[in-house]
């Protein structure tokens, strides 16, 4: 395959970005890998694992030289960070993101890259885990999932083509959608369940404080589960929260009818009214069946497997 960059600048060197620059160093397409961030101690990370060959904090000297661009900072920091890198970058670098809320960052890149617009295209990879920082990168995080790109009409055909040809490099396979059609469509399947998530455990932890004190002792299988994600950055999903409000608040107010009708079947002990809510759900999480296993499935997989060989 063609080399995608002499030079590659992460801005950024968390989960996502030192997962895509593992991915593509792994596969000889990018020359040196420039860690841009804010965190030193992060970037010192990055180095030891050999995910850049050079830390930047400054914005300029990060810039310089760069081929390709990718901004994988918390959410309402990619537009500002755009901003600090563009004065540096040469005429023919290329832009994107990675950001999980994209109409709101896609207007915002545009505006701060102004007449040069045309060198940022949106995207988001569909994968990640609850774990942050470049200590949490894994080469095979994006293989074989999905990664929505959101060009608009300013998206030079250049940047687009270049752009899916990086996540494609990493394994992902690449598709376009409205900015807005994303937003709504990441408030209901992956925005909605974190915060749920993260209200479930809180109501359990209140209630056990007021109560017995003893509950979350006996937190295993189920609960762990369903609220692992609840152990994601907060920052990383206040900034969602934020960026992605109205869809939101659309998806809780929805989920909030859901739980309502379940407790009023419940209040009222009607027996065909808690089947029938329950019956939908069962029918609708089988029609999903099972997909390609996540990264860290893949992880816990391969680590069950050598302790079964070695016994
Ligand atoms: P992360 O916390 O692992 O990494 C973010 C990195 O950005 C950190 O190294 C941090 O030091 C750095 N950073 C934060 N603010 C900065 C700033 N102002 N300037 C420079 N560096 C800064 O987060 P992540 O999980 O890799 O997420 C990165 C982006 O990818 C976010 O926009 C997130 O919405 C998106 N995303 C996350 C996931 C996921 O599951 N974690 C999945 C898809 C997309």
């Amino acid at each position: 395959m063609k080399r995608l960059a002499d030079r590659l600048v992460i801005a950024g060197v968390g989960l996502i970005g030192g997962s895509l620059a593992l991915a593509l160093r792994a596969r000889g397409l990018v020359g040196e890998v420039v860690g841009y961030g804010r965190s030193a101690e992060n970037l010192r990370v990055a180095r030891r694992r050999g995910i850049i060959d050079r830390a930047e904090r400054d914005p300029a000297r990060a810039a310089r030289g760069a081929d390709v661009v990718v901004v994988a900072v918390p959410v309402q920091a990619i537009a500002p960070v755009i901003g600090a890198l563009a004065p540096a970058l040469p005429p023919g670098a290329i832009v994107t993101d990675a950001g999980s809320v994209k109409a709101p960052v896609v207007a915002a890149a545009e505006r701060v890259l102004g007449e040069g617009a045309g060198r940022f295209c949106g995207s988001h990879p569909i994968a990640g885990t609850e774990h942050s920082g470049a200590a949490a990168a894994l080469p095979d995080l994006l293989e074989g999932r999905r990664c929505i790109l959101t060009p608009g009409p300013r998206t030079a055909a250049m940047t687009r083509r270049r752009v899916h040809a990086v996540w494609e490099a990493a394994g992902m396979r690449v598709e376009e959608m409205p900015a807005r059609t994303h937003d709504k469509v990441f408030a209901l399947v992956s925005h909605l369940p974190h915060v749920a998530a993260f209200a479930l455990v809180n109501a359990v932890a209140d209630a056990d404080r007021q109560g017995p004190r003893r509950a979350l002792a006996y937190a295993a299988g189920g609960f762990k589960d369903w609220t692992r994600i609840a152990a994601s950055s907060p920052e990383m999903w206040r900034d969602i929260c934020l960026a992605n409000r109205d869809e939101l608040l659309g998806a809780i107010d929805g989920f909030g009818a859901a739980v309502e009708r379940l407790r009023v079947a419940i209040a009222q002990g009607d027996g065909d009214g808690i089947l029938a809510e329950l019956s939908r759900a069962h029918t609708t999480r089988r029609r999903l069946g099972t997909s390609t296993p996540s990264a860290p499935a893949r992880l816990r997989a391969r680590r069950s497997a050598r302790r079964t060989r070695g016994r």
